[in-house]
């Protein structure tokens, strides 16, 4: 057995540990939400299609704007409400990508992809979880324009939180795709692969999206059979991650592999292996001699390698 390595201290997963207090029982209150929305504490993120805004200050680079300067930028679609942080209020606004792309030329501003700003590090982590909120729900805003019941045009109401449709009245709620991600185990070794869009040298669990009328479990063992024809038996939940490209939520699982030959599908990956444990403590420490490497900390795929790492096939108990 490999003795628990030291990895050192756990980094954050990113999107997660929100401190915002969602506040949904003001949703439907539209004078609570005026109110909110002229608090001079009140905050705004400004989303334009996959790039975020943030003003350049002192070094520091700030993603919440004040209602004034919120109101400056021409293209506003929809506002939405976070919630609160400390008592806060915080809303989202979606500007048209079209009105976001010169402001690119300015040097008050920087505007990044939110991937990016998590890898990174750009902003300040407490700005993470309600950026991925607001992202997610401003992305089913710009796709969910038109009933797909009837086909007329529907209404945002609830502060952003529903679109009802006023011809046929049905009502349509924000959606969040599931997404199994998993890491087959087999004793001291487990399976990665690789996607195509990756970087040379980087390795990650497999994943994929789970189907209507599948258990995470039965989504976690088709996944890693059609990918890499493994068969496997338990399943065992780790943690999950919002994901808002566009708004899945990440569902981490562990899984025993109970067959040993890999049979890679191509169209999925473009490689998968069985990794030993001490070559996975290698590559998370970027001491591997080939200078592989595993997912960054900010995607959970790194976290489901590194407690593995840590626990061996104990993850599967
Ligand atoms: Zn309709």
């Amino acid at each position: 057995m490999v003795p628990r390595p030291d990895l050192g201290p756990p980094p954050n997963l990113g999107y997660t540990a929100s401190c915002v207090d969602r506040a949904t029982l003001c949703r439907g209150d539209e004078a609570a939400m005026t109110k909110l929305a002229s608090d001079p504490r009140a905050g705004f993120y400004l989303i334009g299609g996959e790039l975020v805004l943030m003003k350049k200050s002192s070094g520091v680079l700030q993603p919440l704007f004040a209602a004034d300067e919120a109101r400056a930028f021409a293209g506003a679609r929809e506002t939405i409400f976070l919630g609160l942080l400390e008592d806060a209020p915080l809303f989202a606004i979606a500007l048209d990508p079209v009105m976001v792309e010169p402001l690119k030329a300015r040097d008050d501003l920087q505007l990044t992809d939110l991937r990016t700003m998590a890898m990174h590090g750009l902003v300040e982590a407490v700005h993470l979880p309600p950026l991925a909120e607001a992202k997610a729900l401003l992305g089913w805003h710009s796709r969910h324009r038109f009933c797909s019941n009837c086909g007329l045009p529907t209404r945002p109401v609830e502060a952003g939180w529903r679109r009802d449709c006023p011809s046929c009245k049905v009502q349509h709620f924000p959606r969040t795709d599931p997404v199994a991600i998993m890491l087959p185990i087999s004793g001291d070794r487990c399976v990665l692969g690789r996607s195509p869009r990756f970087a040379a040298t980087m390795w990650s669990c497999l994943a994929g999206f789970i189907e209507p009328g599948e258990t995470i479990e039965d989504a976690v063992r088709r996944e890693v059979l059609e990918e890499v024809g493994i068969k496997c038996g338990r399943v065992t939940y780790f943690t999950s991650q919002p994901w808002p490209f566009p708004m899945s939520l990440m569902i981490g699982c562990h899984t025993e592999a109970l067959s040993d030959k890999i049979i890679v599908d191509h169209s999925e990956l473009e490689d998968a292996r069985w990794f030993e444990r001490e070559e996975l403590v290698l590559m998370l420490l970027r001491k591997h001699p080939q200078g592989l490497t595993a997912t960054l900390p900010h995607a959970i795929a790194h976290h489901i390698i590194r407690r593995y790492i840590e626990e061996g096939a104990d993850v599967l108990r």
